[in-house]
């Protein structure tokens, strides 16, 4: 893997058009089933309501190396990665260890995030002044050359990463884990940002909720009555409903599909 810090990121003005966002949640809670991955499932599916292509998720206990390995698969995979958790202050928060250590960027101490977090803390009201705990001061450490963005509703800010692996633009995404925390900055940064890069396809998803019809019934139907426009249809049983998805880009037959689609699943249709 060739990895390049992009430093000026005026090079970030990339056309990332049709490309893929990966998403990595960390925390040992996850993998043990203590705690559901709610994070990586609220931004995928806001995202694909903006036509952005969804890559791999990928679920990783607090063990720096197997962060790593995450970030490695999900940076060859996708153009774009978001990570939530592993920003805490305590020993177990790994996730910016592990992406400095895959990238070979130096930790860099951010003295206005820092300053943020005291503000925070002190105005907490659960120490007294002076005593705020010194394992927050890791929250104020970022990988170089990364772009802060800042949490209103925790300690932990998040952070913005351009660089190029293997000749191949990248954005990658730190985020802290409590969705009260990631999901604002995910909505009003992460979000208008990536659209903004043109992450959006032109594609839009098609979904139709049916009833009375079994799904490989449909399936059969569908693929052979459309078998000639190459479409991939997506289903999804969930009793006492069946869903049918497209997701199709504008196009001379695009009319002619929809007619076709709907004329078949018409008797079982719930409108
Ligand atoms: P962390 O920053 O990884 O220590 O996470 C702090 C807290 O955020 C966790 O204890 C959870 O309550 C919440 N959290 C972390 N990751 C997720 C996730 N993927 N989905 C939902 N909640 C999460
Ligand atoms: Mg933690």
């Amino acid at each position: 893997m060739v990895i390049m810090i992009v430093k000026n990121r005026a090079v970030n003005q990339t056309n990332f058009k049709n490309k893929k966002i990966g998403f990595l949640a960390t925390g040992t809670e996850l993998i043990t089933g203590e705690l559901l991955n709610t994070n990586s499932q609220i931004m995928a599916d806001s995202l694909l309501q903006h036509g952005i292509k969804i890559g791999e998720h990928v679920l990783v206990d607090d063990d720096q190396d197997n962060i790593q390995d995450a970030f490695r698969f999900l940076l060859e995979k996708n153009d774009c990665v978001i990570s939530t958790g592993g920003l805490g202050p305590t020993s177990d928060d790994l996730t910016r260890e592990a992406l400095a250590q895959l990238l070979n960027l130096n930790l860099i101490f951010n003295p206005t995030s820092w300053e943020r977090i005291l503000t925070r803390l002190n105005n907490s009201g659960r120490y007294p002044t002076g005593a705020i705990p010194m394992s927050n001061k890791k929250q104020a450490y970022f990988p170089e050359h990364s772009k802060i963005i800042p949490n209103l509703n925790g300690t932990a800010d998040a952070c913005e990463i351009s660089c190029e692996i293997n000749s191949q633009n990248k954005i990658i995404y730190l985020l802290p884990g409590p969705p009260k925390e990631c999901l604002p900055i995910f909505s009003e940064i992460i979000l208008p940002s990536l659209l903004n890069n043109n992450f959006g396809s032109d594609q839009k998803l098609y979904r139709w909720r049916l009833q009375g019809v079994s799904e490989a019934q449909m399936a059969e139907l569908l693929e052979l009555e459309l078998k000639k426009y190459n479409l991939i249809f997506g289903y999804r049983a969930h009793s006492p409903y069946l869903d049918i998805k497209l997701n199709l880009s504008p196009s001379a037959e695009l009319e002619e599909i929809l007619n076709l689609v709907e004329k078949l699943v018409g008797p079982y249709w719930i409108k």
